[in-house]
Formats: structure tokens, sequence, C-alpha cells
């Protein structure tokens, strides 16, 4: 195995101020009831920045000024002039885009060989495609005037927080809606950094705005009664609740929720390549992925020689400083992130499922945890049933591809499966049967703003990217 220098990013590039207040009408204004909290590097547990938690009316106020700017500029303002703002921002992305990477890798963990070439690339591309939209919005098949819906209230989680952001604002500014969002409680900074390029890109106070804080928060404003839809990305159960919450009302929801996919691999793939895949789908950013190749399936007539490759393949995985342009695996984002992969790690051992980890030695600071798989799992065991949203990979086998039909979708949920073979004609068959919102086919975990993405079953409801994303913003 190589041995690699110390590589790190450096972090000269940003200015994190030491308490950052919330972003409401265009300019930073400090909390009318609320409170504050840290935000840490989750790589060395150092604290970052004191951020605000958004109090009700904190919350209010934002919905306001996003209600003020819908009324008086942006639902008047037409699609072509709509889309200079969102071609600005994008560029002004892509322009500062070292700044953005090594922020969201402070904040978050995830390795900036990551948030450089992924995350940071992937936002400016959402801004820019949807731009193209603003003024073909008659041509999107939703009917000859679509109309925005209004003030739209984004709730966002923590393993892509800048990517997420861009999938959620992007389309809401493109159909002609304004906007307040809520960046996940680990990892405001980025979002209150992108409130500095709306800032720079002059766009007009109140369309988007920014509050920070927890649960609380984002129930304040999915309870709020001028809020005209809800997009939310998270956890299963808060979709769940966010569902409970505005039944019966005229809120429109979308859900981005959890995931287990299948990542099959048939005895024809080319193995090299379907373990880069394997690796991909499920080390990527920690796993800390919906979409994430959690639960590998591969044809028994090849298990052996899949097994002993990706063991190999693993052992080369660097794990380390998050801020080291050779990490390829960073922190865990949060101390409580890493309780819940511990404890359903420790359960898999209880059901007699076989743990194996890449030997790699764990920083002594900040919350971490080896790529490891699991073999020995039944369809039984909670670790292939429930997402663990780390880096754990549960391995089961199967004989013919009706079983591995079967198998793949036999979970709850149905957002993202993958399929590795030469023949064109089984993805073809594969994907026709498999209940999953998105198949990739010989590759994995692959984001384009042109593609939609979103669930079946507790996966969630609703598209994001591509035109079908655009349906969410508009009557
Ligand atoms: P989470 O549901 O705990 O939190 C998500 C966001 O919701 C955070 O901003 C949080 O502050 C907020 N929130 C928490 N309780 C709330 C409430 N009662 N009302 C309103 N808002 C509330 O999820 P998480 O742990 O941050 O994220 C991990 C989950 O997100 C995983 O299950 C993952 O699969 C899912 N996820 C899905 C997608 C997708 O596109 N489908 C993408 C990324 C993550």
């Amino acid at each position: 195995m190589f041995e690699y220098a110390p590589a790190p990013e450096s972090r000269s590039i940003v200015d994190i101020a030491s308490s950052y207040g919330l972003f409401i009408g265009g300019e930073f204004v400090d909390t009318r009831d609320g409170h504050t909290f840290k935000t840490i590097s989750p790589a060395s547990e150092e604290v970052l920045a004191e951020v605000t938690e958004a109090g009700p009316a904190d919350v209010d106020a934002a919905v306001a000024a996003a209600r003020r700017a819908y009324d008086r500029v942006w639902s008047k303002t037409p699609g072509r002039e709509r889309a200079k703002y969102l071609y600005r921002i994008a560029r002004i992305l892509a322009e500062r885009s070292r700044e953005f990477a090594v922020l969201e890798t402070l904040d978050n963990g995830k390795p900036i060989r990551e948030s450089r070439d992924v995350d940071v690339p992937l936002a400016s591309a959402w801004f820019f495609y949807y731009a193209g939209w603003a003024d073909k919005l008659a041509y999107a098949g939703l009917g000859s005037d679509p109309q925005p819906v209004g003030v739209a209230g984004q709730i966002i989680p923590w393993n892509f927080p800048l990517m997420m952001l861009a999938w959620k604002i992007a389309p809401a500014l493109a159909a002609g809606n304004t906007v307040v969002l809520k960046p996940a409680e680990t990892t405001p900074l980025t979002a209150l950094l992108f409130a500095s390029v709306c800032q720079q890109a002059e766009l007009p106070p109140g369309v988007v705005n920014i509050v920070t804080g927890a649960g609380a928060t984002g129930q304040a404003l999915v309870a709020h009664p001028d809020v005209d839809k809800i997009a939310f990305t998270g956890s299963t159960e808060v979709g769940k609740a966010i569902a409970r919450a505005v039944a019966g009302t005229d809120t429109k929801v979308t859900l981005e929720l959890g995931g287990k996919a299948a990542n099959v691999i048939f005895d024809d793939a080319p193995v090299d390549q379907a373990v880069e895949g394997i690796v991909n789908g499920i080390f990527f950013n920690q796993g800390h992925v919906c979409c994430a190749g959690s639960r590998l399936l591969v044809q028994e007539s090849v298990y052996d020689e899949v097994l002993e490759r990706l063991k190999r393949r693993m052992a080369t995985l660097r794990l380390g400083d998050p801020m080291d342009k050779n990490t390829d695996v960073g922190a865990i984002n949060s101390r409580e992130q890493l309780t819940r992969i511990r404890e359903l790690s420790e359960v898999g051992d209880a059901e007699g499922a076989q743990r194996w980890s890449a030997a790699c030695e764990l920083p002594e600071h900040g919350f971490w945890f080896p790529p490891t798989i699991f073999t020995g799992v039944t369809q039984a065991h909670r670790i292939a049933r429930e997402e663990i949203f780390g880096p754990v990979l549960s391995i089961l086998t199967f004989r013919t591809p009706a079983e591995a039909v079967e198998k793949a979708n036999n979970t709850p949920y149905g957002l993202s499966a993958g399929v590795w073979t030469e023949k064109g004609s089984r993805i073809l068959w594969m994907a026709d049967r498999l209940r999953a919102g998105v198949v990739w086919a010989n590759t994995f975990n692959r984001f384009d703003p042109t593609s939609p993405f979103g669930g079946y079953k507790e996966s969630g409801h609703g598209r994001e990217g591509g035109r079908h994303g655009l349906e969410a913003y508009l009557r």
C-alpha cells in the first residue's frame, strides 16, 4: 500500500464569524425570541461559530418578509429577469467554490475532495439548470400559464447542506416563489454563507430568508399559517410528523426521506468496476446518503471473489482529516449519529451477522467509524431493513434474477437501486421491476440537475430535479 504525505487544504480562504444572526429581508438580523447554539467541526470537536436558534417570532418575521417580497416584487418579476438572478448565483457559487468547499468540509466533516468535486459544483449546476427554466415554464408540460405557489418553507438535512439548499431554492425561485429555508442544526454555515451570495447577486430582499435552528424551528415553520408549501428532506420519522401536521390544510408538501438501497451485482459484471461502485455506493460521504447502496446483493457464484476484492479495496481507503486532499472517508457528522451507527452495528452482531472492518487508526478527537461490512446477513436482520446512515454495508446473496428483484424490493423504502451486469437486456429487465425512484446501471450515486430524484413508499413523495422538480413549486 502507498504511503501518502499529508496534503491539507488551507482554511484561510474562509472567514468564519464568531456569531451569526438570521438572514431575513435581505440582511442579517438579531433574534427576537430565540437562543444561540454552537456549531462544531465533527472532525476535531472545535467550536466553529455561535449560531441562532430561531424562535416562533423569528420564523414569523421570515415568513412575513418572504410574503412581502412575493407580493410586491418576485411574483411580478418576469421569468427572464428571475433567470438572471439565478445565473448570477450559479456563477458566484462557482467563483467562490473553494470557500464553500472548505466551509462545508469544516462544518460537516466530509472529505474536501467530495465537497470540492461533488457538492459545490452540483449546487452551482442546479442554479444554472433552473435558471434556464425560469422563462420557459409554459413549456414544462404543466399547463400554458403555470403560477407559483407563493411562500415555500424548506427544511433540509445535514448530509449535503449546500447541495440540498440548491435542490430546494433553485427550482422554487425559478418558478417564482419566495422561500424561508431552515438548514440542519449541525451544518448551518454554508447556508449562512449562501445568504451573502444572495446579497452579492443583489437578489431582492426577502426572496430568500434563512432561519437557523433545530427541530422546534422547523416545526414553527411547518405550522405557520402563511406558508403555502413545505419541502422537506430528512428522516422518514420527521417526514411523517410533517405530513400529519399539514393534513387537512391547503399547504402543499413534498417529502424526500430515507432509503435502504439494493446494489445488485450479477455474475457477469466487470468485478473491478463493481467493487468501485460498491465502495462509492456506501462509503461516499461516510454513508450519510439517503440513496446509499447500503444493501449489497451479490450473485452466489461470484460471492467469494467479490468479497475478497472488496476487502482488499477497503483496506486502501484512507480515513482521517477531512481537510486532507488524500482523505477518502471523513468524520461522522455528529456524536448522536455516531451513537446511532454504533447501536445498529451492535444489533447486527447480536443478530448473528459477521462484522469486518478495514484496519485503520481512528483520530483521537472527533467522531469516527471505520468502513465496515456485515456478511451472513438475512432479510429479517434489522441491519438489512433499517437505515444506518453510516459507512456500514450489509451483504446478502441471491441465485436468480427473480430472487434479486424479490430481495431488492423487500424493504419499506424505495429511493434508489443499482444493477451491475454486462447485459443491456438484463439492466432493462431489472429496472422495470425494481421499485425505486432511481436505478443506476453500472454506476452509483450519480446526480444531475436534469434528472428527477425521489422515492416510492416510505422514501417519500414528489420529485426534485429536472422538469419534474418544477411541479412542486407551481400550481
Ligand atoms: P431529521 O429528519 O432529523 O432532520 C432533517 C431536518 O428536519 C433538520 O433540519 C431538522 O432540524 C428538521 N426537523 C427535525 N424535527 C423536525 C420537526 N418536528 N418538524 C420540522 N422539522 C424538523 O433528519 P437528519 O437526521 O437530519 O437527516 C438524515 C435523514 O435524511 C436520513 O433518514 C436520510 O435518508 C434523509 N435524507 C433524505 C434525502 C432524500 O433526498 N430523500 C436526502 C438526504 C437525507
